[in-house]
């Protein structure tokens, strides 16, 4: 039986046989890997899924153990990259191979450093079998965080962290995202070493040196700590990311906040030589080409484009005021701002982007629009950068959009239980109009390529016409919007009639031309997909009333709507409970309508992972409207009136965007001022 797997870890396999297994079915497999190592392990069939005609199943290794297992752990993560070996299994009917894709995203020495950790842990704690693996899946095969992975597996309360994390070497635990290395005692030892023995210096407190290390074992770079130092240290542990990020930061500016430096570099310059004056309005593009290639300036705009990268950011805003420029990062969908920089250096800043979007830098009066290409940490960025002549001068925008991200599927894009029960089968039926509506940046585009990552599996003609296009996939055809050659929403969709469809997604429906061709194409055996600017499911029937579309038609091709909106997650790091004060109850029930609200919910303190936010990272929340024979009849019949649609809904199973948005905060998820800044 031959087979790939997509995930290999040592507590068990993820397989795609060509040949069917049954669920339950038991046996051994022989695992041989290309190193030569071979082991031999009892496995069952755990889970089975279908889709297609391909079937994915889960092997789960029996009583691995000894020997057998420490092959395996060496096997699965000690070798970073080369574990896409193929193996032999030939323990269930006949025997299969398997090729393992880890989708480990660290590097080498990471790697090895990770595992050697996870199994000091593992002696420390006393960590089962089971507790190890899954450590070791999650950091070294998915790349996730350990700390928050140790309070996600609750091996520690966050609160007991740090103890938990000093007991590994028995030496403290250092924060290195909270505690700021002190820029004056960087002297002490250069950057070479400290890049060298991954080592940074924290602070200097009565005499001595507060060293953080990622290896306190590590006895050579002890050595020369101490030396340096002159025996003047006390050690601190702190994880081998975070001392490469505090040495960036310090030592080299990486950072946005020490970006300072670069500043200080690029106005003392300005001032010896002339360059960084303000440009007058005739501005030679001799003058701001010099301008915007200096160093400093190339620097500067680099450590804000990487900072943004690395702080999860979606967009930049670099906004002149009177007397400075404002950085504002967009982080999980909120502006913050980040920090300023000196006013005087605004045209050599805008010049640089502009030159790297290869934008007209003389021109500042007029609004512009470009990209750039950026490669960061081993990942491709597209940056789409649109500059507007404010009062106060040339602002400018950069969205930033990850080139080849990994869709969600629609199983994890966060629907509840029962959205996803009713959601899903509607993807798969063969024709019909489905809907997505929410404001801009509701993740609308997330859902919709999670949907078509369902249906594509190369048996479809799958196209799209969008404006711009924002992610490109492999198969799909994508049409982007150019009204100057006539490529508009309506002429596109027409010409995409033409070339045999299966699946048509149109980017957006605002006009009556484009609704009316849409539901022709969904009524003539198209499955097609579009978004409205509506704020709620229903709403998005009666807008499409609105703009003309007679009642029947949509009645007879809409198959479903989904309203869609992100709400941010209580940061991880700085989660707690609290006892829930009579107003915010108050508002749960009355406003809300929770029957039962708890006595504790859940929020975050601020950290330095969240900016102080207390929120990390968004989840999705849905509204789920599926058209049956009762609501097809009344969208065919009421209008534009909503309210017969809603009566009807009242009767069935749906649940509203604010009731699904609740749940999550009964859950722990988020906030009830999170779910009324979005739903309310
Ligand atoms: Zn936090």
């Amino acid at each position: 039986m031959t087979g790939k797997s997509e995930n290999l870890s040592a507590g068990g396999l993820r397989l795609s046989p060509t040949t069917p297994l049954d669920e339950g079915s038991e046996g051994t497999a022989t695992v041989t890997f290309a190193s030569g190592t071979r082991i031999t392990v009892p496995v069952h069939v755990v889970w089975r899924q279908t889709s297609g005609s391909n079937s994915e199943y889960g092997l789960r290794f029996d009583r691995l153990e000894g020997e057998d297992r420490v092959a395996l752990l060496d096997a699965v993560y000690a070798q970073p990259g080369k574990t896409r070996d193929s193996e032999q299994f030939d323990a269930l009917p006949g025997a299969h191979t398997a090729a393992s894709e880890p989708i480990s995203t660290l590097s080498p020495s990471h790697h090895a450093y990770y595992l050697r950790l996870i199994h000091r842990i593992e002696k420390t704690h006393s960590l089962s079998l089971a507790d190890t693996d899954r450590l070791l899946f999650a950091v070294l095969q998915q790349g996730r965080d350990l700390a928050s992975t140790l309070i996600e597996m609750k091996l520690t309360p966050y609160d007991k962290l740090e103890s938990y994390l000093g007991d590994i070497y028995g030496i403290p635990y250092a924060n290195l995202n909270m505690l700021k290395p002190d820029a004056s005692i960087l002297d002490i030892i250069p950057e070479s070493v400290a890049i060298s023995q991954n080592v940074v210096p924290i602070q200097r407190i009565a005499g001595n040196y507060i060293v953080a290390m990622a290896d306190p074992l590590d006895l050579p770079a002890r050595d020369i700590v101490h030396l340096r130092t002159k025996g003047q240290f006390e050690l601190r542990f702190g994880f081998l990311k975070d001392v490469e990020k505090a040495i960036k930061a310090v030592y080299q500016g990486a950072s946005i906040h020490s970006a300072d430096m670069l500043i200080d570099e690029a106005t003392a310059a300005g001032k010896t030589i002339e360059l960084y004056k303000e440009v007058q309005e005739v501005a030679d593009l001799e003058t701001l080409r010099r301008l915007s290639d200096a160093t400093p300036i190339v620097s500067l705009v680099d450590s804000i484009l990487r900072s943004a990268v690395e702080e999860r950011a979606s967009d930049i805003h670099l906004e002149p005021v009177d007397d400075c420029i404002i950085v504002r990062f967009r982080l999980d969908g909120i502006l913050h701002e980040m920090r300023t920089i000196p006013r005087n250096l605004l045209a050599s800043v805008v010049s640089r982007i502009k030159i790297m979007a290869r934008l007209d830098i003389t021109e500042r009066h007029v609004p512009q629009d470009g990209r750039i290409a950026m490669r960061y940490s081993g990942k491709d960025y597209e940056l789409r950068i649109a500059c507007i002549p404010t009062v106060f001068g040339e602002k400018l925008v950069v969205r930033l959009l990850e080139k080849n991200p990994t869709f969600k599927t629609l199983r994890s894009i966060g629907f509840s239980e029962r959205n996803y029960q009713l959601f899903a089968p509607l993807v798969r039926r063969p024709y019909g109009m489905i809907l997505f509506c929410g404001p801009t940046g509701s993740g609308k585009s997330t859902t919709l390529f999670a949907c078509i990552q369902e249906i594509h599996d190369g048996t479809t003609n799958i196209m799209t016409v969008e404006d711009p296009v924002e992610y490109r996939v492999r198969g799909i055809n994508h049409v982007e919007l150019n009204p100057r050659r006539d490529l508009t929403f309506p002429t596109v969709l027409r010409s995409i009639l033409r070339c045999d469809p299966d699946v048509i997604y149109v980017g957006e429906i605002r006009d009556r031309e484009t609704a009316d061709v849409a539901v022709r194409a969904a009524l003539t055996g198209h499955l097609l997909f579009s978004t409205l600017h509506t704020n709620s499911a229903i709403q998005a029937i009666t807008r499409l009333v609105d703009i003309g579309v007679e009642g029947h038609l949509i009645g007879a091709s809409l198959i479903g709507v989904v309203g869609q909106r992100l709400i941010r997650n209580v940061c991880g790091w700085c989660r707690e409970t609290y006892a829930v004060p009579s107003i915010e109850a108050n508002l749960l029930r009355d406003v809300l309508g929770v029957e039962e609200v708890p006595k504790r919910l859940t929020r975050g303190r601020g950290c330095a992972h969240c900016h102080n936010t207390g929120y990390y990272g968004r989840s999705a929340v849905h509204e789920v409207v599926v058209v049956d024979e009762e609501l097809r009849h009344r969208i065919g019949t009421s209008g534009s009136d909503a309210t017969p649609l809603l009566d009807h809904l009242r009767k069935t199973d749906f649940q509203d965007l604010r009731a699904d948005a609740v749940t999550r905060v009964i859950d722990g998820e988020t906030t009830v001022q999170e779910v009324v800044r979005v739903t309310v």
